[in-house]
């Protein structure tokens, strides 16, 4: 439990196997509300854990006051549905999240065609159009991840004591909630101690493309400046002065785009060619992350006027 002002701090942390080590989210008394910023998975272990937490500190589930998330991804939405369906109680998000969560049919179309057209365009032919209907990536487009309830805009800079900050790149509608007396910054998947977060590439409410690694750097030096003492974190383990993490997460940034650059000056001009060459089968296996990397760096690179790019017969070619 971590308790400072008049904040209280019950973190539900979920372990997992696989390499995020756990799943995170948070009970967060403040004054008079009881909030849950993010809602794990819908599974048993993070229900159980969810609830074990609520009765250690004396707590039931209709003392939760509102849910806040952090972004859509269904690690982060899980246990929505069943909580409300319980008591019925305000569940805010980014005005995008809205479109994501209750899965807008005009939205979910959008994103097929966004995709189908990426993929065609970055060379990844026939595969790539079947990978766009059938896209293996974190909104799933199933039913059963739909949040049934109407989601609450968040459309001020305030809520219950936090200051909402946008911080896109992992996912468009990323924010974080910090509290300045506390100094503390609720960070979504934004920065994890031990590995870098992914920044997928997605398409904006108007169905152009995120630039989501450019995006995500901006989001990190947002944070850098706020000098926050703790994060918490929506996997392993929270973040205690996170300063120089996020510079080195930061430089890795520009690393590994500096890595690119070899392959495109020997030729290889498109992001497909790129990523069989680089993630050979990952290329086939892990479609979506690899292909959504390869495009954020190029399109890194492409702001940093270090390459450039044009269209041949449908299909983008980078160039040095
Ligand atoms: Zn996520």
């Amino acid at each position: 439990m971590f308790k400072k002002n008049n904040i209280e701090v019950y973190p539900v942390m979920v372990p997992t196997s696989n390499k995020l080590e756990s799943i995170n989210f948070f009970l967060v008394k403040h004054e008079n509300s009881l909030l849950l910023i993010d809602a794990g998975l819908n599974n048993d272990e993070c229900w159980n854990a969810l609830q074990m937490t609520l009765k250690d500190h004396d707590y039931t589930l209709t003392d939760i006051t509102a849910i806040l998330l952090t972004h859509n991804h269904i690690d982060h939405i899980g246990l929505v549905n069943t909580i409300v369906s319980t008591h019925s109680i305000p569940v805010y998000a980014h005005p995008y999240a809205k479109l994501i969560l209750n899965r807008d049919p005009h939205y979910m179309k959008l994103r097929v065609e966004f995709f189908r057209k990426l993929y065609l365009e970055m060379g990844c032919g026939k595969f790539g159009e079947t990978q766009a209907t059938d896209l293996r990536n974190p909104i799933t487009i199933g039913e059963n991840k739909k949040i049934h309830c109407e989601i609450q805009e968040i459309t001020t800079n305030q809520l219950f004591g936090f200051e909402v900050l946008k911080i896109p790149g992992h996912a468009p509608d990323q924010v974080a909630f910090y509290n300045r007396e506390c100094n503390w910054l609720f960070a979504g998947d934004l920065l994890i101690k031990h590995l870098p977060s992914n920044a997928m590439v997605e398409p904006n409410i108007d169905g152009t493309r995120t630039k989501s690694l450019a995006q995500q750097k901006q989001s990190l030096e947002k944070c850098l400046s706020l000098n926050a003492d703790l994060v918490f974190s929506g996997h392993a383990s929270i973040i205690e002065k996170p300063t120089n993490l996020i510079k080195e997460r930061i430089k890795e940034i520009d690393e590994k785009a500096s890595k690119y650059i070899p392959f495109i000056q020997s030729g290889i001009s498109t992001a497909s060619g790129i990523a069989k060459l680089l993630y050979k089968d990952k290329y086939e296996k892990k479609f979506f992350n690899t292909m959504s990397k390869i495009i954020g760096y190029l399109d890194y690179l492409e702001i940093q006027g270090k390459i450039t790019k044009e269209i041949k017969k449908g299909i983008w070619h980078y160039h040095c």
